[in-house]
């Protein structure tokens, strides 16, 4: 985590130990206050004049109790009556308008932080390499971006009501006390270090509960998505009996750890009502003997009494802060560790521009592992500009990570790639992958129109230029089709379209990218024949003068490249022509084999 703590041995030999901070929550809480309310001082310097309104009609109803007791009821005055009644609607209608106003002005405030910290989150997980989406369960990260900014702003609004309403409150009430009487004020206020003291307790075991609380909440999230994502496999292989048991665990985790954070925090009332309780005894005790004995007035000792009920409430918000602050600052640590992650992939300073002449591909000696799974050991080739190169060979030979790596989603590990001569790691990536289309199997389209998916492939292509790449995709046709064209919406993952269709949309999208280099995963799954022409036909054309490097499955895109590469164990073992390699009775040979029968049986039905 990259909060920075305080020394500990500092704050260790402080002797104020109460307020220390070993685990660098004032920190948390200035750097979150710094970065988040600072642009909203206005807004808070007003909110903090409804609380100090919100204060002082607390205060002013306390004090008008002497008058209520002492010219009512003792000295029966009938114009005091009256006045007294205006006064008392007088400053609860202050007090109902300022905390109108109050909590207005904080929620407006709260929602654009927590706006604010969204984006933020967002901007730096789309700032990630793949390797952290390798790593980070969606849930993670759809909990974070809702959770933690809801946390953050509950922090800000905890210690600015805290800070504003509340103090002010219980300075103005026990203001009233002193001026009332200050003997009685000391005997109220000896409960307060035994109520720090038990309060400080609790604090520590919130903490504890609230960390794993939102471990829990990221695994039900993860759930969800996994259940609504992988729903058909769920069904088919009948697993919903083991999501449900999963599901069930982390919920009753979520559950548990509620209740213990819960019943901790509650704890703080029967804490602070038995130790207010003592006080209040005391104060009848002591104030009660004075108006019997020394015949002290009786709204002296109301007024008192009523502003030290009435502190009671703000204080014992203000001790409950400590913990309620405690659960919600795990979610702002969450946040920081999110929000200081540095991009993975910053340009280096300097970086050229790729310049792509020719659009010539090559590997040398590149390795590239996963973690601690090998990919590639040691592969080279070279992919000739403006040729079709086509990848072969069995399932985690290391095709698809080849295209990876030429995208530059991770970097190698060892070797080179290199486009034109220029080591991709020296070009900026913008640069990079704007030179790139990539076509991939699964065609994924987002949950937007027509137009819209095709247009990823160029931001600001114009409806000619979108139409005339359609056209080329064999597309066009079947679009006009749909009930409204273009803007037709194609659901979540295309999920309105065919399989055919989804592909012919995803070529028209690499077809309005127009790079010079083209990376092709082809479709395993078999289309029917009609589609499978027009798919077929639409690749023919995009792949016309482009570098195309191709993961082939089938038979007619083998034949027709102008090299094959046969991948096996993350190295090249043979490459040529269909010609060359059918001849020489290799790897090749037995994977042609075996394609050449499959085709032949698929033929046959
Ligand atoms: P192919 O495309 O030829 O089937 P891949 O390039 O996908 O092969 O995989 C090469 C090796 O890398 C395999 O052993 C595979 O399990 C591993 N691999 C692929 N992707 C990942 C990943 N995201 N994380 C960890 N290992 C991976």
């Amino acid at each position: 985590m990259s909060v920075p703590v305080p020394d500990r041995k500092a704050t260790a030999l402080s002797l104020t130990r109460w307020f220390s901070d070993p685990d660098g929550s004032l920190v948390l809480i200035r750097r979150l206050l710094a970065e988040n309310a600072r642009e909203h001082v206005p807004g808070y310097a007003l909110t903090l004049v409804f609380m100090g309104l919100i204060a002082a009609s607390t205060a002013a109803s306390a004090w008008i109790m002497r008058d209520v007791i002492n010219e009512v009821f003792i000295n029966r005055d009938k114009t005091m009556i009256t006045i007294i009644s205006l006064a008392v609607m007088g400053i609860f209608t202050v007090k109902g308008l300022a905390t109108y106003g109050q909590q207005v002005l904080m929620s407006r405030i709260g929602n654009a932080i927590v706006a604010r910290i969204q984006n933020r989150l967002f901007e730096v997980m789309t700032r990630q390499d793949m390797a952290f989406f390798d790593r980070t369960p969606l849930g993670d990260l759809a909990t974070r971006l809702a959770h933690n900014a809801q946390a953050a702003r509950g922090v800000i609004d905890m210690v600015i009501l805290s800070l504003g309403r509340d103090v002010l409150s219980v300075i103005g009430l026990v203001s009233v006390m002193v001026l009332q009487d200050p003997a009685l004020s000391v005997i109220a206020l000896l409960i307060m270090p035994p109520a720090v003291f038990g309060v400080s307790l609790l604090v520590r075991r919130v903490r504890k509960h609230a960390k794993s609380q939102f471990v829990s909440t990221t695994k039900i999230v993860s759930a969800v998505q996994e259940t609504a994502l992988g729903i058909r496999v769920v069904k088919a292989f009948r697993v919903e009996d083991r999501m449900r048991q999963e599901m069930g665990k982390a919920i009753r985790d979520v559950e548990h750890r509620s209740n213990r954070i819960a019943s901790l925090t509650a704890r703080t009332s029967p804490l602070m009502e038995t130790l207010g309780g003592f006080a209040v005894a005391l104060v009848i005790l002591y104030g009660g003997y004075s108006v019997v004995e020394q015949g002290q007035d009786p709204g002296t000792f109301f007024a008192f009494i009523t502003a030290l009920l009435l502190a009671y409430e703000p204080v014992k918000r203000l001790a409950r802060l400590q913990v309620n602050l405690n659960s919600s600052l795990v979610g702002v640590r969450l946040m920081y560790e999110m929000l200081d992650r540095p991009p993975s992939y910053a340009d280096l300073q300097g970086s050229a521009v790729l310049s792509v002449p020719q659009g010539q591909v090559r590997f040398e000696a590149v390795h590239f592992t996963y973690g601690e799974v090998p990919a590639l050991a040691g592969l080279s080739f070279t992919a000739d500009a403006g040729k079709v190169t086509a990848l072969v060979g069995g399932s985690g030979a290391g095709k698809s990570t080849t295209f990876s790596l030429i995208e530059r989603f991770y970097d190698v590990t060892g070797g080179r790639v290199l486009i034109d001569g220029q080591d991709i790691r020296d070009v900026t990536l913008a640069s990079l992958r704007d030179h790139i289309a990539l076509v991939t199997q699964d065609t994924f389209l987002f949950d937007l129109s027509v137009r819209d998916n095709i247009a990823l492939g160029r931001p600001g292509a114009d409806d000619a230029d979108i139409i005339r790449a359609a056209m080329d995709a064999n597309a066009h046709e079947f679009i006009e089709a749909l009930e409204q064209g273009y803007d037709t919406m194609v659901g979540e993952g295309g999920g309105r379209l065919s399989g055919g269709q989804r592909q012919r949309i995803a070529i028209a999208r690499a077809m309005l990218r127009n790079a010079p280099i083209l990376l092709l995963d082809e479709a395993t799954s078999a289309l029917d024949a009609e589609s499978e022409a027009k798919v077929q036909g639409a690749l023919k054309r995009l792949m016309q003068g482009r570098t195309t490097l191709v993961i082939a499955h089938r038979l007619a895109t083998v034949r027709d490249a102008d090299c094959i590469l046969v991948f096996d164990k993350g190295q090249v073992v043979e490459s040529g022509t269909h010609g060359d390699l059918v001849a020489r009775d290799g790897l090749y040979r037995r994977l042609a084999d075996l394609q050449f029968r499959d085709a032949a049986e698929r033929a046959a039905v």
